[in-house]
């Protein structure tokens, strides 16, 4: 969710650079009207293009809306409590994902976790020995 915010705001954003430079005046050429000593010459000049200038409106409001919808998406993905932020969450020794503390199988890498003492620190060397013979035994 929170990725797809991202994309979607550096979407919107890039799409507005482009939409922003958009022109909205198209350039008209230089050129003599009438002839004789009447004729008068009109220097190239650039016109203001109604149609260039919504399709460059159009293409703003839809590099907002995506920036906004990237916005929400990742402000969402931001209140969504994450695992890591449990502070009674411990890492799977395996693949490293955070984890209930209770959990017996890592729901990410579905390691067997019920051999890996709690509070391995506080291990008596019979412990120990006994969690390397189970090891050893897998
Ligand atoms: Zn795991």
């Amino acid at each position: 969710m929170k990725l797809w915010g991202s994309i979607l705001i550096v979407l919107g954003l890039f799409w507005g650079v482009i939409a922003f430079d958009m022109p909205t005046s198209v350039k008209i050429d230089g050129k003599t009207i009438g002839s004789g000593e009447h004729s008068s010459y009109i220097e190239p000049h650039e016109v203001f293009n109604l149609s260039l200038a919504s399709n460059r409106n159009l293409n703003l409001t839809i590099a907002a809306v995506i920036t906004v919808i990237g916005a929400i998406l990742f402000g969402f993905g931001s209140l969504q409590p994450s695992e890591s932020s449990n502070p009674n969450a411990r890492k799977c020794p395996f693949c490293a994902e955070a984890i209930q503390p209770e959990a017996l199988i890592c729901k990410h890498c579905k390691s067997d976790l019920s051999i890996i003492p709690k509070n391995p620190e506080n291990l008596s060397e019979v412990e120990l020995n006994k969690l390397i013979e189970k090891l050893k035994l897998k």
